[in-house]
C-alpha cells in the first residue's frame, strides 16, 4: 500500500529547510507526499537582498518570483502535490502587515483549517508535519499554520500520527552560534550601505527553540538525498542564497546536514522511544 505524507508550511522554501530531506526519501520510496504552502511569502527578501520596507521591495514581485521558486524545490524533492493555500503573507511579529485581512495572521483559524481539512478528507496521509505552537521560531504565519493544523485535526474522521520538527538542543547551540555570525555580518553589510536597522528580537528569549535531545522521537537519516535537499534550498535563490546552508557548499553540506529531527504529537500507532522511519507503525 502506498503510504501518505504530508506538511504543513507558512511560506515557499520552509519544505526544504526542514523537511527537504525527508520528502526526497519518501519520494525514492516510491510513497505519496503532499505540500501544504499557507502564504506567498510576499514579506521575504526582494532578489538582492532587499527587504520589505526598502526602495525596491515590491511584495506582489517577491510572491511571483516565489512562485517560481517554489515549483523548482517541488521538482527537486519530487513531492507528489503541491498545494498552495495563498494566503498574504503576515511579515515579522509586531508588523503592521499583520492585520491586513488578507494576510494568514488575521484569517480565522475555524476558516483556514476547513481548506485544510479538505485536503487532509482527500489525502488521508498517515503523517502529518508542522511547527510546534511557537511556530519553532515565533514567526506569526509559522504560528498560523500550527494552529490551523491542529483545528484541522479535530474535523477529520481519523488520528493521523503528528510530528512537530524539531532541532536537538545540542545542534541548536550550533546553529545559533553560525545564525549570529551571518546576522553580525548582514549588519555590518547593511551598515557599509547605510541602512541602520534594529537587530531581529531574539525569539530564545521567550521560548526555547531546541528539543532536550532526549525528547526527539524521530531521527531521520537524510544522507543520501543531501544533494537534492541542497538543490531545493538552491531553488530559493531570492531567500536563501546568502544563508549558511548555500555558503557551506555541496561537499559541506553532504558532511554536516544528513539528518531531520522530528518531535512526536499524536501517536495513535503507539510507537515509543525514538523511531527511524517517518512511517514506523505504517509498514
Ligand atoms: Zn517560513
Amino acid at each position: 500500500m502506498t503510504l501518505t505524507f504530508l506538511a504543513v508550511h507558512a511560506h515557499p522554501d520552509d519544505e526544504a529547510t526542514s523537511t527537504g530531506g525527508l520528502y526526497r526519501l519518501l519520494a525514492n520510496e516510491g510513497e505519496r507526499t503532499v505540500l501544504v504552502t499557507c502564504t506567498n511569502g510576499e514579506f521575504g527578501d526582494a532578489p538582492g537582498g532587499i527587504k520589505p520596507g526598502e526602495v525596491g521591495h515590491d511584495p506582489d514581485v517577491v510572491a511571483e518570483i516565489r512562485r517560481g521558486e517554489l515549483d523548482r524545490s517541488v521538482e527537486a524533492l519530487g513531492i507528489t502535490r503541491l498545494v498552495r493555500l495563498g494566503y498574504r503573507d503576515s511579515g515579522m511579529m509586531g508588523w503592521p502587515q499583520n492585520n491586513d485581512p488578507h494576510a494568514f495572521w488575521s484569517t480565522p483559524v475555524d476558516e483556514a483549517a476547513e481548506r485544510l481539512a479538505v485536503i487532509l478528507r482527500e489525502e488521508r496521509p498517515q503523517v502529518i508535519v508542522t511547527y510546534n505552537e511557537h511556530g519553532f521560531y515565533g514567526h506569526p504565519d509559522h504560528i498560523q499554520a500550527h494552529r490551523i493544523t491542529m483545528a484541522a485535526l479535530e474535523l477529520i474522521d481519523y488520528e493521523p500520527t503528528l510530528y512537530f520538527n524539531a532541532i536537538p538542543s545540542s545542534v541548536m547551540l550550533i546553529m545559533r552560534a553560525r545564525w549570529e555570525e551571518e546576522g553580525r555580518l548582514e549588519r555590518e553589510a547593511e551598515l557599509a550601505r547605510g541602512v541602520v536597522r534594529e537587530p531581529d528580537p531574539d525569539p530564545e528569549e521567550e521560548f526555547e527553540m531546541g528539543t532536550p535531545d532526549d525528547e526527539i522521537s524521530a531521527t531521520i537519516d537524510v544522507t543520501s538525498v543531501t544533494d537534492a535537499k541542497y538543490d531545493a534550498l538552491a531553488a530559493h535563490a531570492s531567500q536563501l542564497d546568502d544563508s549558511f546552508w548555500l555558503k557551506m557548499g555541496r561537499d559541506e553540506f553532504r558532511r554536516v546536514m544528513g539528518t531531520e529531527w522530528y518531535w512526536r504529537v499524536t501517536n495513535p500507532e503507539d510507537l515509543s522511544g525514538n523511531v527511524a522511519d517517518i512511517f514506523a507503525g505504517y509498514r
